[in-house]
């Protein structure tokens, strides 16, 4: 089977490699879309945390379950989306469900080798069997969807919270659709104006403004009549911005990080304290968070679709990616397999 490898920062490479022989346990998946993440970009370009090469990259998988080393097999012909966190099951945060932030996670396409290629033998575990119907371009949407979905659960938003989230990436996208269903108060601010005017447009966004807009602070203020928000989200994991979020959020406010960056953050304690606020990091999801989504893309509570901008075919990975990634028009990108056997 066909495979591509990053060999170190801006190389690829594809290889020819032997199909993953099963261990009991495990599914071998046929691999039809996969997300590209800002993980995958940082690990391009040589930035991303805890990260060693070579590795084959890809964490946003569906595909076709086309052999099963399990006592059942129901499951081959399936439609699935990957769990790509394989968690240990065993320690304190595994124990209370809590998989998601397992002391000894390791994450496929990231500390392990993942999906950039035909096909993934993944635990049985780790598999989220589709609906017949769902589109399987949107089941390679569930792992973001699900991390957006992990954040907003968290925030625990009530009817009419002022809701902040700061990027219109995929991740802030997420989140505002999930939010959407909450509260009809949310402000989405980013720097990058195309983001802001897509979210317009295709979300429906009504209140948006750009974070390096001088009078920020007061419009805020002043649309929200002086209480600013219930909750702020940062999508952004960009250090300058989250620094300055605190200032965002009202008294008794929670402030949710889903973004991540390297940096130490200093946060004003009196400022911090005054409010009584609440700070939560949210990480990754769980099978449960992937399950809610799953019901509410087949429900038509939320359309993927709306996130994915681009596709590029798995032939012109190696040659064309860092192009692809460097469109200032791409929100989500979509890296087709299928494509493959024509
Ligand atoms: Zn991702
Ligand atoms: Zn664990």
């Amino acid at each position: 089977m066909k495979q591509i490898t990053l060999i170190k920062p801006y190389e690829f490479e594809e290889r020819n490699v032997e199909i993953p022989i099963l261990k009991k346990g495990e599914l071998l998946v046929q691999i039809k879309n996969i997300g590209i993440c800002g993980t995958d970009i940082h690990a391009f370009h040589g930035n991303q945390p805890y990260f060693s090469y070579p590795r084959v990259l890809g964490h946003e998988l569906s595909g076709i379950i086309v052999d099963a080393k399990i006592d059942n097999n129901s499951l081959l012909g399936k439609p699935v989306s990957v769990l790509p966190y394989l968690s240990c099951g065993k320690c304190n945060s595994c124990v209370r469900g809590k998989t998601n932030c397992c002391a000894q996670l390791k994450v496929m396409g990231v500390h392990v080798d993942g999906g950039f290629g035909e096909y993934i033998s993944v635990p049985v575990d780790n598999i989220m069997v589709g609906r017949e119907e769902t589109d399987l371009e949107h089941l390679s949407m569930i792992e973001p969807l699900s991390i957006s979905y992990h954040g907003i659960m968290r925030a625990d938003i009530l009817k009419n919270d002022w809701v902040i989230i700061f990027g219109a990436g995929p991740i802030g996208m997420g989140a505002i659709l999930f939010a959407k269903s909450k509260t009809d108060k949310i402000i989405l601010i980013d720097i990058n104006q195309n983001r802001i005017t897509y979210c317009k447009s295709t979300l429906g966004i009504e209140h948006s403004f750009n974070g390096n807009d001088e009078t920020l602070f007061e419009e805020i203020k002043e649309l929200t009549n002086g209480h600013f928000a219930d909750i702020v989200i940062d999508a952004t994991g960009n250090k300058k911005s989250i620094q300055q979020q605190l200032t965002f959020l009202g008294h008794g406010g929670k402030w949710i990080l889903i973004g991540l960056q390297r940096e130490d953050l200093h946060i004003n304690h009196p400022e911090f304290h005054k409010r009584e606020a609440t700070l939560m990091s949210s990480r990754n999801a769980t099978k449960h968070d992937f399950d809610q989504v799953m019901d509410k893309i087949d429900r038509k509570e939320i359309d993927p679709a709306l996130l994915i901008t681009h596709t590029l075919d798995f032939k012109e990975v190696v040659n064309s990616f860092s192009t692809f990634i460097g469109d200032q028009t791409l929100i989500k990108g979509i890296i087709k397999v299928d494509e493959l056997k024509k």
